[in-house]
């Protein structure tokens, strides 16, 4: 099963993809976490978008098209989730030959609505642990000293999570990525849920979709 999980920064998406790769052994294709390996592994590609990515603005199509055209056909797995990809139409309809050219569909596309208010207080509280990834919340998940799930003492918060990139972040979304909303609704693949819910909640959500026959 090959699912998307979309919506605005600080939705969720990360969250959620993690519960369904530990709880299901789904793979996570997050393009964010991708170009930020790239960064740090200060490959000429991650010198190209560091400053894009810190302003909060789009990388190009090529770059991230390219980077997920990599990983299918690297990575064997029977279920993608594809966590800020796409988040254009140009992506979105790329998504579906690269899934078409080794023979998997797009099952269900997971819409997280969450107001602009609460985007903010997630985004400025939001840390992450540097030894797994793991997705911390000064308030709805506040981080201890070692990381419940791998044990690092260290902990980051994103260069791109302040109030002056989020804005920018922010209007990309509605611009670029918000009319895959009606694209996949149109596909017959959208499913919206509302991400305001408690983490467990949303997670049950996302669970009852999943094993939705109705969407399939
Ligand atoms: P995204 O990947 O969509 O940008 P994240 O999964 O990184 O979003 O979540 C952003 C922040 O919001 C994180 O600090 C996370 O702990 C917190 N968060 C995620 N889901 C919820 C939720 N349902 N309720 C409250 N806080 C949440
Ligand atoms: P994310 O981790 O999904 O919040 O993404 C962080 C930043 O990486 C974005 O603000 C963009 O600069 C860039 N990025 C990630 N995914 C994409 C994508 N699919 N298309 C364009 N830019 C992307």
């Amino acid at each position: 099963m090959n699912i998307i999980l979309l919506g605005p920064p600080g939705a969720g998406k990360g969250t959620q993809a993690r519960r369904l790769v530990q709880e299901l052994g789904m793979k996570q294709l997050s393009t964010g976490d991708m170009l930020r390996e790239a960064r740090t592994s200060n490959t000429d590609m991650g010198k190209r978008v560091a400053a894009v990515m810190d302003a909060g603005n789009l990388v190009t199509d090529d770059i991230v098209i390219g980077l997920i055209e990599e990983q299918l056909s690297i990575t064997n797995s029977t279920g993608f989730i594809f966590d800020g990809f796409p988040r254009t139409l140009a992506q979105a309809d790329a998504l579906g030959s690269l899934l078409a050219k080794i023979d998997k569909e797009l099952n269900f596309v997971v819409e997280m609505k969450v107001d602009d208010e609460a985007l903010v207080s997630r985004i400025v509280g939001r840390s992450t642990c540097v030894g797994c990834g793991d997705v911390y919340h000064d308030v709805t998940r506040p981080q201890p000293p070692t990381c419940t799930n791998c044990g690092s003492e260290s902990f980051v918060r994103r260069a791109d999570d302040n109030e002056i990139s989020l804005k920018t972040r922010l209007l990309a979304y509605y611009r670029d990525t918000s009319p895959l909303i009606g694209y996949y609704h149109a596909k017959g693949k959208l499913n919206s849920i509302d991400g305001l819910k408690d983490i467990n909640v949303v997670a049950e959500e996302i669970r009852l979709i999943l094993n939705s026959r109705n969407s399939l």
